[in-house]
């Protein structure tokens, strides 16, 4: 089985988000298996020229990744030699439509320029969503694509690629296709919807969030397209890459552990990090991590909203973060009203965010929806158990402890509000002074198991479906 993966972040070449994460390993985890996988990858300024990036021509370059994935950047100085990926401190960059419709068409082009060849392009997200309609409406009387079958995994609803109508004649397509059947939403240009419509299989990435987007309430507008697609709609949670997230062999942080073996070496990280972050020295204050972007979507409102009940609490809450500038300033002035329980570190960091995982006793979670959430995953990979709302992903993958049975790897709250929220930090605080208890429920985070294996298997059996009609 050959697939071609078009994604706008593959990590370790370009990342803001989870869709690096994934985009880095799932195609390791369908090599695994048997497929032959490329990936396609606009060459952003951040994938810098490290040495691994070869230079074909001025089109193309290519890097490794697993065993024989080659991975193609498509060159275009002016379109991707920025900064950022999709903007700056300014917002997002006005040009995104004709970027990423660059991105789609050149890599149709070079896959069949390559002689390269695909049964199945896996897209992501609205930067890739124009892939499945050009391959119906622009290359379906070509050989080369004509039984290329199309899958578009969408990653966070939220984000739609939506430009002005204006713009449409820029994609190349027949009028008609800016129609409320198509393109057309609440009259603009909407990449992903049309994406949604074309695509041979639109997957997501929990089965909570499959059938949450299909709602109202998180379907941000499409949830009647979502509907109609609901046969061809299927919901497989992300994995995690072991490999990369690996507190046995993490270079980032003070001391490495393994999961039969890990209570000092956390006791030693969380010490490293208070001093780190010049927070009081004391193994008995819990630690709470955060790291994410800083938007509503987070539940950034929701931590600032209990600011306030947390400093009373005697608990120390170290925020890692980039986003809202809004947030950037109330963050910082928390910071400084609260110096002894909140530190801040209000930037873009690997080696930070490894050494968060490692040394808090509890991540924070609460995001108002997560389409899958791989915080969630490292931090319970590392000991460290999380705090989330009952939302998607965070629904599927984090258990409340019970006391009782002693099952569950975290704590889960219901309903979004102050009170909930602060209500399960509470309940952690009272684990955490129990230390037979906090240490089972770490031993039962630690031992969660979210390798890719399982979802790799569910992506290849969906694949082969698709193939066999
Ligand atoms: P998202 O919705 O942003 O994709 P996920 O939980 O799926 O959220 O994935 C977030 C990924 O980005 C994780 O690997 C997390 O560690 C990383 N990350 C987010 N913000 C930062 C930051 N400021 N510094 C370093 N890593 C970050």
């Amino acid at each position: 089985m050959k697939i071609a993966f078009c994604s706008s972040e593959v990590y370790p070449f370009a990342k803001t988000g989870g869709l690096a994460d994934v985009s880095g390993a799932l195609p390791i985890a369908l090599e695994k298996l048997g497929a032959e996988v490329s990936i396609f990858l606009p060459h952003f300024k951040t994938v810098g020229n490290n040495g691994h990036v070869t230079r074909i021509n001025n089109r193309i370059s290519v890097a490794r990744l697993g065993k024989k994935i080659n991975v193609y950047f498509i060159e275009n100085e002016e379109y991707f030699g920025r900064e950022g990926l999709y903007g700056d401190s300014a917002g997002d960059y006005s040009d995104n439509l004709e970027r990423f419709q660059f991105f789609c068409l050149e890599s149709l082009k070079l896959m069949k320029e390559l002689s390269l060849p695909v049964d199945v392009i896996h897209c992501h997200d609205w930067q890739t969503a124009l892939i499945p309609v050009y391959l119906k409406e622009k290359f379906q009387q070509d050989p080369f694509y004509r039984k290329i079958k199309s899958v578009l995994t969408i990653h966070n609803l939220a984000f739609q690629g939506a430009f002005p109508k204006i713009k449409f004649p820029h994609l190349g397509l027949e009028e008609k296709l800016f129609s409320p059947n198509g393109f057309e939403f609440y009259g603009k240009i909407n990449l992903l919807k049309a994406g949604i419509i074309f695509a041979d299989q639109v997957t997501t990435v929990s089965q909570r969030y499959a059938k949450e987007i299909q709602t109202k309430e998180f379907g941000c507008g499409l949830e009647g397209v979502l509907s109609n697609r609901k046969n061809e709609t299927v919901g497989i949670l992300n994995g995690l890459d072991y490999d990369v997230w690996n507190p046995y062999e993490d270079v980032h942080v003070r001391m490495k552990f393994s999961k039969d073996d890990f209570f000092q070496a956390k006791a030693e990280n969380k010490k490293y990090l208070q001093d780190s972050l010049d927070l009081p020295i004391d193994p008995n204050i819990p630690l709470y991590g955060f790291v994410g972007r800083l938007s509503h979507q987070k539940g950034i409102d929701l931590i600032l909203e209990s600011a306030d009940d947390l400093a009373k609490m005697n608990v120390q809450v170290v925020i890692q973060g980039i986003g809202d500038e809004k947030y950037h300033s109330l963050l910082s002035e928390l910071e400084i009203r609260y110096p002894k329980t909140f530190a801040m570190c209000l930037k873009f960091n690997e080696d930070l965010a490894h050494q968060i995982y490692a040394g808090s006793d509890f991540f924070l979670m609460p995001s108002t929806y997560e389409p899958c959430g791989l915080s969630q995953m490292i931090s319970l990979r590392y000991g460290t158990v999380p705090i989330v709302f009952k939302t998607g992903g965070l629904a599927d993958t984090v258990m409340f402890y019970n006391v009782q049975n002693k099952s569950g790897n975290g704590f889960v709250f219901d309903q979004y509000n102050k009170r909930k929220f602060l209500t399960a930090v509470e309940e952690s605080i009272g684990i955490f002074k129990s230390q037979k208890d906090f240490d089972i429920l770490r031993n039962n985070a630690i031992h969660s198991d979210f390798t890719w294996d399982q979802s790799a298997k569910k992506y290849w059996d969906l694949f082969k479906c698709l193939l066999s009609v």
